[in-house]
């Protein structure tokens, strides 16, 4: 069985606990099986690299890692704030995602 997450990949969220507490970022994956969501910038790890062909050394790459999706909220860039959203069945039967402070469509 698959978790629900509450964001989506393209998504704008801002992590609300840990050490990147306050960021805003874009949701770069959806991991529903571990509960976790990728976000740019967000949760950057440096990880080893192994020497390889093009890079004799090695060395060191900064990369993202996943954080667990409690830890984001929906962002609306419409508010400049964090929010909830709430599901809306158009009459064509699309459901869209809308801001229930302004309602933004997401
Ligand atoms: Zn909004």
């Amino acid at each position: 069985m698959q978790n629900k997450i509450h964001v989506r990949k393209n998504d704008t969220v801002m992590v609300i606990s840990g050490k990147d507490k306050g960021k805003i970022g874009e949701v770069l994956s959806v991991f529903p099986k571990h509960n976790k969501v990728l976000v740019k910038d967000v949760n950057v790890v440096t990880k080893h690299q192994k020497p390889s062909k093009e890079n004799m050394q090695g060395g060191l790459i900064q990369k993202e890692a996943p954080i667990y999706s409690a830890k984001v909220m929906l962002y609306c860039t419409k508010c400049k704030s964090v929010t909830r959203i709430s599901h809306k069945l158009l009459d064509d039967g699309t459901k869209v995602r809308i801001c229930k402070k302004c309602g933004e469509t997401f």
